[in-house]
């Protein structure tokens, strides 16, 4: 419903659906195939003045929030949802600086992120530290005053090689655990930081997703992320709370992005001398998905509002829109494959990418799982006046 909507709103969704005709969908399929990084995309997407959406005025953005942020991942992920990410993926870089920064920190890289002449990733995940990432071991310990040195290796960094910065959660001390990590801002190209394997992903392959590794890698204590240790976990934890609406509103777009699809497919196919539209059991389908879609992208943007107006339970929010959209999405393109039949399982059609593209929204910036623990976890410390 447009009338919900700011005029401010309309004007990004508007803006980025040019973008998203022009650039995007004429080269989805192509992108998918190839595993290609969509630089066009985000060329267009800095010219317009897209890439600092979400980052404050005082630094360079747009000040637009968390649900301009989303409006924009939606509608790119109505064309391609590795595109989506590839847009998104900044935002989840940049929040740890956001939320965490000192003032210099941020005076430096987020007017360089929010022009689009920098782009950023988010090192949190290891090989053996994912919806357990309080256990991660990437060491960083003090080399002099003024230099810290990180060893170590991350798993799944989504823009790696493709950004300039990287948000790299460590561990100061391992038997603090939680309390021990810290975070640092690493920069391509410093000494002993090396982009490593790339991925072979099931979807949203035109953004490249790298291990990352650390040898010896020194960095000056002035990147160290809001200039003390011990504070990595809190503000990863609140960077996923900001984030995770943006990886719900790739799934209400990858969602729509089917619908919308299938829709036109099932009033142009013919069985039985007769449009496969005509037969109710599809209509029901139809209007199943249409209903659970319109309701992903209100919990979506609802948990958006909660996050720009720094909600108590922003946190909560965030979950619910995470794990209903991105199911929605899940059941939602399944559907829509359903709904094309055979053709539906061949890349003659663009509709089983959408289905790939949508898996891994259940899967990133913590499971559906372990968001499902961050809402009952919620709800039991409300129920006990928390
Ligand atoms: C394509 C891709 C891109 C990614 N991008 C990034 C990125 O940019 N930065 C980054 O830091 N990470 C990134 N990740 C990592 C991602 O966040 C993790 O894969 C995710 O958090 C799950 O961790 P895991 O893969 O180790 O699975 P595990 O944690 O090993 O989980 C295995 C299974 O056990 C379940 N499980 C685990 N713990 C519990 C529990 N307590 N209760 C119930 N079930 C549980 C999980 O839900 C899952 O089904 C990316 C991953 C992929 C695949």
């Amino acid at each position: 419903m447009d009338e919900l909507l700011s005029k401010e709103n309309l004007h990004y969704r508007e803006k980025t659906k040019e973008i998203a005709d022009r650039y995007v969908r004429p080269v989805a399929a192509e992108l998918d195939r190839n595993a290609e990084y969509p630089w066009s995309v985000v060329r267009a997407l800095q010219e317009e003045g897209l890439m600092g959406v979400w980052i404050p005025k005082d630094y360079g953005g747009a000040g637009a929030g968390v649900l301009n942020l989303c409006i924009v991942v939606e509608e790119l992920s109505k064309a391609c949802g590795g595109v989506g990410v590839t847009y998104a993926v900044n935002a989840l870089g940049s929040f740890p600086l956001l939320v965490g920064g000192t003032e210099e920190q941020k005076k430096k890289h987020l007017p360089e992120l929010a022009a689009g002449r920098k782009l950023i990733a988010f090192g949190l995940s290891e090989k053996k530290a994912g919806s357990d990432a309080g256990s991660l071991q990437t060491r960083a310990t003090k080399d002099g005053d003024s230099h810290y040195l990180i060893n170590g290796e991350k798993k799944w960094n989504t823009n790696g090689g493709a950004a300039n910065l990287y948000t790299v959660f460590t561990t100061v001390n391992p038997e603090r655990g939680g309390r021990g990590i810290t975070a640092f801002i690493v920069e391509k190209g410093m000494e002993g930081f090396l982009i490593g394997k790339k991925e072979d992903l099931m979807g949203i392959r035109c953004v490249p997703v790298h291990e990352l590794h650390f040898e010896n890698c020194r960095v000056p204590a002035e990147n160290l992320l809001g200039g003390k240790e011990g504070h990595g976990f809190k503000h990863a934890m609140m960077t996923l709370d900001l984030a995770r609406p943006g990886v719900a509103a790739q799934a209400v777009g990858l969602a729509q992005g089917a619908l919308d699809l299938a829709i036109k497919y099932v009033n142009e196919r013919e069985q039985f001398g007769q449009k496969v539209s005509s037969f109710q059991a599809i209509q029901f389908m139809l209007a199943d998905m249409a209903t659970q879609i319109e309701a992903a992208r209100q919990l979506v943007y609802q948990s958006a509002r909660a996050a720009d107006l720094g909600a108590k339970n922003t946190s909560k929010f965030a979950a619910m829109a995470k794990v209903f959209a991105t199911d929605t999405a899940m059941m939602v393109t399944t559907n829509c494959v359903q709904l094309f039949g055979g053709y539906g399982y061949c890349r003659d059609y663009p509709i089983e990418k959408y289905m790939r593209d949508a898996k891994i929204t259940q899967i990133y910036e913590g499971t559906n799982q372990v968001q499902r623990l961050v809402i009952s976890r919620a709800l039991i410390k409300e129920a006990a006046g928390g």
